[in-house]
């Protein structure tokens, strides 16, 4: 977001991004991987994914939930990353998925995660999705709205299955986040409005047979970095459980959605812990299956985007124009979002340095990663990383201005391995035809 609070220094920056550090003539080192060594081998534009980062961070969830005796089944959300092998190590951390297409559906299973740690969201679920849901029986369908209750209740029905569900409710909440990420305000087009839901609720439980109603679902946005609206959005949930329990219905699951949001500037982020306390205290004593869907904040800070200096523009401001676009890391220009941005060799200085605009080459005035920032200097070859690129990078990359997809990298340990070839020109094109009548008229 656009605002005039100082940028942090290059220090605090490093300070909280531990998993990255200057080692002097090897420069800017991840999880022991000196990163420039990966540019040079692997060219730029580039996305570097930390299986250790990753792996830390998936137990740190899992601990802080533990830590409460919270009965806590964690899907990861595999829009933030839905590479297989990160789904990989997460389902070898214990993570099931959280998946909103039926081609997620198919990576999360084709990465070895089980049917039944899937949970799949999502306000346009098509006859043919709902159907491989089914088909799968996965552990759990919520469903956005009454039409596609009555749909899915038919497609089971069909099938002769019964499909596990939950409502995922609107509970008419303003997660205090960007307007593009937030999900659940009554506006907003996410879930079945609260106060409709006792009574679909009991008419679900005594009248269809094609769905086993298990509880609710609900997602309030994404990057919250505040504790107020999990808090409420939770506390009205577990009223609406009260009310229901009341009327005599049953409800044995509470999927509490992902939101949780990482410091990529000098947010206040909160730790899991705050969220596994929040949990606990408006949840805690209900008895039931409780469920997360985190993404972000497992994904974001386990991933940077690597670039080259393409030349330095001296206008009206210095600009630094760099190899990566707007198509590898839509979210500065889509959400206004701030990245970090380090050089990979050890700055002489880390407090000098020059005010520039760090751009990318695409023919849009949006493709910027970073206005009026402070960063030691900058010259044309120079390698840069872009920070928390993780979550929501690869995923929404595209090849706007015919750019291939960039390669992506995976490192563990001493080990690493190209997870992602990159795409070449010819890929790109062998993808298209021209009619025949246009190639030969
Ligand atoms: C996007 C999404 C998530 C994950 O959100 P994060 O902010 O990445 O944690 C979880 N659940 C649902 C339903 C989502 O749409």
């Amino acid at each position: 977001m656009t605002s005039t609070r100082p940028d942090p220094t290059l220090q605090s920056l490093l300070n909280s991004h531990p998993n990255l550090s200057y080692e002097g003539s090897k420069g800017l080192v991840m999880e022991g991987t000196p990163l420039a060594d990966l540019a040079r081998q692997h060219g730029t534009p580039c996305w570097v994914i930390s299986a250790d980062t990753l792996r830390r961070r998936a137990r740190a969830l899992k601990d802080a939930f533990e830590a409460k005796n919270l009965p806590v089944h964690c899907h990861f959300a595999v829009k933030a990353q839905d590479h297989q092998a990160c789904l990989t190590v997460l389902a070898q951390c214990g993570f099931g998925a959280d998946v909103v297409s039926g081609g997620e559906l198919r990576r999360a299973l084709a990465a070895g995660i089980r049917a039944q740690d899937i949970v799949f969201s999502g306000i346009g679920k098509t006859d043919e999705e709902l159907e491989l849901a089914i088909h799968h029986q996965i552990g759990q369908i919520n469903v956005e709205s009454v039409e596609e209750l009555h749909r899915l209740d038919a497609l089971a029905r069909k099938l002769e299955r019964r499909a596990r569900i939950a409502f995922r409710v609107n509970p008419d909440i303003d997660a205090q986040t960007h307007s593009k990420i937030t999900t659940g305000r009554a506006e907003d087009k996410f879930g079945i409005a609260h106060d409709t839901v006792p009574a679909l609720y009991r008419k679900t439980q005594t009248d269809m047979t094609g769905v086993e109603l298990i509880g609710l679902a609900v997602h309030l946005g994404s990057q919250m970095v505040t504790e107020a609206p999990f808090r409420r959005g939770y506390e009205r949930i577990a009223s609406l459980v009260r009310t229901l329990r009341a009327d005599g219905l049953h409800v044995s699951d509470i999927d509490c959605g992902g939101g949780l949001g990482i410091a990529y500037r000098d947010e206040k982020a909160p730790p899991p812990s705050m969220l596994a306390e929040v949990i606990a205290e408006t949840l805690g004593d209900l008895n039931v299956q409780l469920h997360v869907e985190p993404g972000r904040w497992l994904a974001a800070p386990s991933g940077v985007l690597l670039a080259r200096v393409i030349d330095v523009k001296e206008a009206a401001r210095r600009f630094v124009i760099i190899d990566a676009g707007m198509n590898e890391l839509v979210r500065p220009a889509m959400y206004d979002s701030w990245h970090g941005i380090l050089p990979l060799h050890t700055p002489e200085d880390t407090t000098a340095g020059d005010v520039v605009d760090v751009v990318g080459p695409i023919c849009e005035s949006s493709d910027i990663f970073a206005r009026q920032r402070r960063l030691p200097s900058l010259k044309k070859g120079d390698l840069v990383a872009l920070l928390d690129a993780g979550a929501y990078g690869t995923v929404m990359s595209s090849t706007y201005n015919s750019r291939p997809l960039a390669a992506q990298i995976m490192i563990d340990g001493d080990r690493q391995a190209v997870i992602r070839r990159r795409q070449t020109l010819d890929e790109l094109l062998a993808q298209e035809a021209v009619p025949d009548w246009l190639a030969h008229p």
